[in-house]
């Protein structure tokens, strides 16, 4: 997530393409029913998407398409994407109009040595809906991805998780108080999956974010260096450096933005964390 463009005008609630992971979408899916979003959810042939990029480089190897799904029960401080909160928000779009669209895109996919990565919000609150596009994509031959917080795992029975062939998991804090107030939420879900997916194999990139004062402990960054090299599936660690590009949505969806006036991270704080990483045997960039 390297762009730093701004939303454009007069938003076309159809078109579901964005011309940055960082434009504001919202109420797309406020007329949908209520007894429809649970029909959704139980039977996924129904999601409710942020929006989807083409071209990504960041979320999984090769060239990528990433759909954002609408939906989170994590409220990260640092979070650039608030509207993903709500799944309302996001544009309702059936199965069959997913799969088709993501037939548009497979040979050049397969060409680019990429694939479909499903992120958010929280994908796993559409879990139903993830598992149907996930499935379609490997009967298309296309690599499948799934960006997850990791705090679901558990609805993925081991025939959903055949069909992911690798996983982007977020672990936000060691601490337990600290993930807590990161993230309002306990940790012990998401090192739960994170150890099922090292016993099943799975491939596994951890993702962490780094905020001055409030990620950048580096004895906490430690701990989870030394776990996930425990773990034997990580293949490559990922910090991303806390920015300020979704500060804007905070304001004006009207939520209070705790991190309004911190900084991103030094390059030496940066490089400091990747290293820590590095002396527990892991890839880190
Ligand atoms: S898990 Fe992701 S989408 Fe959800 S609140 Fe945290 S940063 Fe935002």
């Amino acid at each position: 997530m390297t762009s730093d463009r701004r939303p454009p005008q007069g938003q076309d609630p159809e078109n579901l393409e964005a011309a940055s992971p960082f434009e504001l979408r919202v109420d797309r899916g406020r007329n949908v029913p209520e007894s429809e979003v649970r029909t959704a959810l139980a039977t996924g042939d129904l999601g409710f998407i942020h929006s989807f990029t083409t071209g990504s480089m960041l979320d999984g190897p090769g060239v990528r398409i990433v759909a954002w799904l609408a939906g989170c029960q994590f409220r990260c401080l640092y979070c650039h994407n608030p509207d993903t909160w709500n799944m309302t928000n996001g544009t309702p779009v059936t199965i069959q109009r997913a799969k088709e669209q993501l037939k548009k895109y497979r040979a050049g996919l397969r060409v680019m040595k990429g694939g479909l990565t499903i992120s958010g919000g929280e994908p796993l609150m559409q879990h139903k809906f993830v598992v149907k596009l996930f499935t379609a994509a490997k009967s298309m031959g296309v690599h499948t991805a799934l960006d997850t917080n990791g705090s679901l795992g558990a609805r993925l029975t081991g025939e959903d998780l055949n069909q992911v062939d690798l996983v982007l998991l977020d672990i936000k804090s060691w601490n337990p108080e600290r993930h807590q107030k990161v993230v309002g939420a306990s940790i012990d879900p998401v090192l739960d999956f994170a150890r099922r997916l090292a016993a099943a194999r799975k491939p596994m990139w951890l993702r962490y974010v780094l905020v001055p004062s409030l990620t950048d402990d580096f004895d906490d960054i430690a701990h989870i260096a030394e776990f996930c090299a425990g773990l034997g599936n990580v293949s490559r660690v990922d910090v991303l450096p806390f920015h300020q590009m979704g500060g804007f949505k905070w304001k004006q969806l009207g939520i209070a933005y705790e991190l309004e006036n911190v900084e991103p991270p030094t390059r030496e704080t940066v490089d400091k964390a990747c290293q820590i990483f590095r002396e527990h045997g892991l890839k880190a960039y």
